[in-house]
């Protein structure tokens, strides 16, 4: 193989329980692989979901069987990556993981930023959203203030006690609100809950229905006074096209769609659709969330808040600056850990 690589399980503590409508967690295990050449070593991460099957275990059987197809001149980054995705069915997060890497290692190599690369231009970079959690009232007050930095806000709610989980955030901040049911409304009550949060001022609303409920989508679509937009429902480019009818948007995540070269293809497909895009995350430290937010003046919205989640992260990644990711000069990622192990 030209390339080596390694793989290293994360324990990653976060700073709060994190709750959604799925249920909650106070930790999260990632792995991050690292590709060695030339002298050069380059990153990628994979953020396991549970609602894809994944663990930081199936990542990792899922790297050694992935690993052959790395075979070949890395300079072919988009080559191996479309090798590495045949590979295997499934496993996105353990494909966007190598797939980052191995743009992580051009990049590197080039002595470019990752931007750079695309042609992107990072003053270009919309506001990021930071992310609160279903919790009580009194601690979403907390929460709220905790984000003071931040200008817009995305909130978490349930099938349950949506008007007192966003009135506490309402009654604690007058900034723009993204609200994100994951899936746990039905058509009807969706419409009543998204006209309520239209009169108190949110921006959109993230997958209010499950993703399965197709018909339920149109439905809403036509009646909703808030853009909807597609999360859970959204996989991989060939989901775009018929998603176009039961959203106005789609958020594109790299651990969804197995990285960089298919949040591409997710991209211009959705424009060549009319719809607007949001670039997200899942809990990440600062090598997966660079790798979006190199990708973030192709987006109308950011949600790239996974690291600022975690107790600590253990990357030196790009710092937040009046709400806006900003982008530096060093070369791939432009990520490197923290210590040195
Ligand atoms: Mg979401």
């Amino acid at each position: 193989m030209s390339v080596q690589m390694d793989v290293r399980v994360l324990e990653l503590p976060l700073r709060h329980a994190w709750t959604i409508a799925r249920g909650t967690s106070t930790s999260k295990r990632n792995v991050i692989v690292e590709l060695r050449e030339a002298g050069v070593v380059a990153r990628g991460e994979a953020a396991p979901n549970v609602r894809y099957g994944e663990s930081a275990e199936t990542v990792t059987e899922a790297l050694g069987k992935l690993a052959p197809a790395l075979e070949g001149d890395p300079w072919h980054f988009r080559v191996l990556s479309e090798r590495v995705d045949a590979a295997l069915p499934g496993n996105h997060a353990a494909k966007a993981a190598l797939d980052i890497a191995l743009h992580d290692l051009a990049g590197k190599r080039l002595g470019v930023p990752l931007y750079r690369m695309l042609g992107l231009d990072p003053a270009n970079m919309p506001l990021t959203s930071f992310s609160i959690g279903i919790d009580d009232p009194a601690t979403l007050a907390r929460k709220v203030s905790e984000a003071e930095p931040y200008p817009v806000l995305k909130v978490k709610l349930g099938a349950k006690d949506v008007r007192e989980t966003f009135g506490a955030v309402r009654a604690a901040t007058s900034k723009p609100v993204r609200v994100d049911a994951n899936e746990a409304w039905k058509p009807e009550e969706a419409l009543a809950h998204i006209e309520w949060l239209a009169a108190q001022g949110v921006e959109l609303v993230e997958q209010p229905l499950p993703a399965a409920d197709v018909e339920g989508a149109k439905w809403l679509r036509q009646r909703s006074p808030l853009p909807l937009v597609a999360d859970e429902a959204l996989m991989m480019a060939s989901d775009v096209p018929r998603l176009a009818e039961g959203y106005h948007g789609i958020n594109v995540k790299l651990q969804k769609c197995g990285g960089i070269r298919e949040a591409l293809r997710i991209i211009e497909t959705a424009r060549a659709c009319g719809l607007k895009v949001m670039i997200g995350c899942m809990v990440e430290t600062g090598v997966g969330i660079a790798a979006a937010a190199h990708l973030g003046p192709l987006a109308d919205w950011l949600d790239l808040d996974g690291n600022l989640l975690l107790s600590a992260d253990p990357f030196q990644g790009h710092p937040v600056v009046d709400g806006r990711i900003r982008l530096g000069e060093g070369p791939g990622l432009g990520v490197e850990p923290r210590l040195r192990p």
